[in-house]
């Protein structure tokens, strides 16, 4: 391999046009799309559209004129598509923490019903801190006896399953490592166990195929600003199997959620089927910018991303092992294929200047605790070319000891 084989491999690539659909900066290596992707190119003309014609002359008029009030659903629908749920399972609403609160708290009223015995919440020690916190304070809220278990890796999920589990809530893809579960495959095992499933599909979604219903899962949760390109802060979705729709109340009952939300009723009712997991009042600016990086996505081909992002993973990988031999660099993503998402991450002793370092030079990556160097994989605007830039960027960073410098030592506020 060497760079005029992947400036060949990148003439071949079906998914190339795909880079002409965002703004990256000249000058920029961006490796950073798993945690918040770039601007797609009609993100801006859509805010124009949005602030200037819809808020700005459409006025309170663009709640049924611009179709405002049916954006959750509508951009849920689209959703459904990249996740393998159907017609009115998906909202696009609220942020993804708070999603797992309404979810969670839906599964553990469903799982009630059903055997009030089961008191313990399943998930892993190294899932994203927000979904073990957020656990953590649904649990104190109700205080009726929850507890949270957590394994230490995928491969002790079937030990830990048992009649005393309730839900367990998983990360489809570890933000940290890049593994992943087999989903259709952990379902099963969780249902056999008597137990619901909730998938935070934040690393996913976009990335890899998902299939929720042919999972046969009950519910999931993500992010719409990773390798979706919704934008910072962009609101997150949520989807819930039709068989629970109408079977459970979530707790957060705002008004959006209510049956007649405009006839202004003193009680709560609510809405039948998804549309209960609506609160309040929705971010409309941001949310109509998720609709631009979702329309991209659905024109992508998934098998083709999920090739694509393979064939540049195990390239890097190969890459980075080759030419940074001599160099502390310890790969923490799991070699199969089957068994990873969609980046790589090296552990590396000073893991943090040396990202400081690298991204000093253009290559932006992130940094993750413990000396974790993160390199997102996105197919629809990196290649191969890219990928061998990477890998020189940080071989010179090593060789050079670049990033022994107090300077790249700094911890920001946002690392
Ligand atoms: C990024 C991420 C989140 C983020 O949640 P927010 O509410 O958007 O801050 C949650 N869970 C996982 C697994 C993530 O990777």
């Amino acid at each position: 391999m060497n760079r005029e084989s992947c400036l060949a491999a990148d003439r071949n690539d079906p998914l190339a046009p795909f880079r002409d659909e965002f703004l990256l900066p000249d000058c920029v290596l961006y490796f950073d799309g798993n945690s918040l992707g770039p601007r797609p190119v009609g993100a801006l003309e859509r805010a124009t559209t949005v602030v200037a014609d819809e808020w700005g002359s459409g006025l309170i008029r663009s709640w049924n004129d611009a179709d405002w009030f049916s954006l959750p659903s509508r951009l849920g629908d689209k959703m459904s598509h990249l996740i393998g749920g159907g017609d009115g399972e998906t909202v696009v609403t609220d942020t993804t923490t708070l999603n797992i609160f309404k979810t969670l708290a839906a599964a553990l009223g469903i799982a009630e019903k059903r055997d009030p015995a089961r008191r313990v919440i399943l998930s892993e020690r190294d899932n994203f801190p927000t979904d073990l916190y957020i656990t953590e304070g649904l649990i104190e809220f109700v205080d009726r006896g929850y507890e949270l278990r957590l394994i230490d890796s995928p491969a002790d999920l079937a030990g830990a399953l048992g009649p005393e589990v309730a839900v367990v809530l998983l990360s489809h893809v570890n933000y940290r490592t890049g593994a992943m579960f087999d989903l259709a495959a952990s379902t099963r095992d969780i249902h056999d166990a008597g137990a619901l499933v909730i998938w935070d599909l934040a690393h996913s979604v976009g990335a890899v195929p998902v299939d929720l219903v042919g999972a046969d899962a009950d519910f999931a949760v993500g992010c719409t600003y990773k390798y979706l390109n919704g934008g910072p802060g962009a609101p997150a979705f949520l989807w819930v199997h039709a068989r629970h729709h109408d079977d459970f109340r979530q707790p957060l009952s705002g008004w959006w959620g209510h049956a007649r939300p405009f006839a202004m009723e003193p009680s709560y009712e609510p809405h039948a089927g998804i549309q209960r997991f609506l609160c309040g009042t929705q971010p409309v600016v941001s949310l109509s910018l998720v609709e631009c990086g979702l329309d991209i996505a659905l024109r992508a081909d998934p098998v083709d991303v999920r090739r694509k992002s393979l064939e540049l993973s195990d390239l890097f990988i190969a890459l980075v092992e080759e030419r940074c031999s001599r160099h502390p660099l310890t790969l923490i993503t799991p070699r199969d294929p089957a068994a990873r998402g969609s980046h790589v991450s090296f552990r590396h002793p000073e893991g943090y200047a040396v990202m400081q370092a690298l991204i000093a030079r253009g290559l932006i990556g992130d940094y993750r605790e413990p000396e974790v160097l993160r390199f997102g994989i996105t197919p629809l605007y990196l290649g191969h070319t890219d990928v061998w830039d990477a890998v020189e960027i940080l071989r010179d960073v090593l060789d050079s000891e670049a990033w022994d410098s107090p300077a790249f030592r700094n911890r920001a506020a946002v690392t």
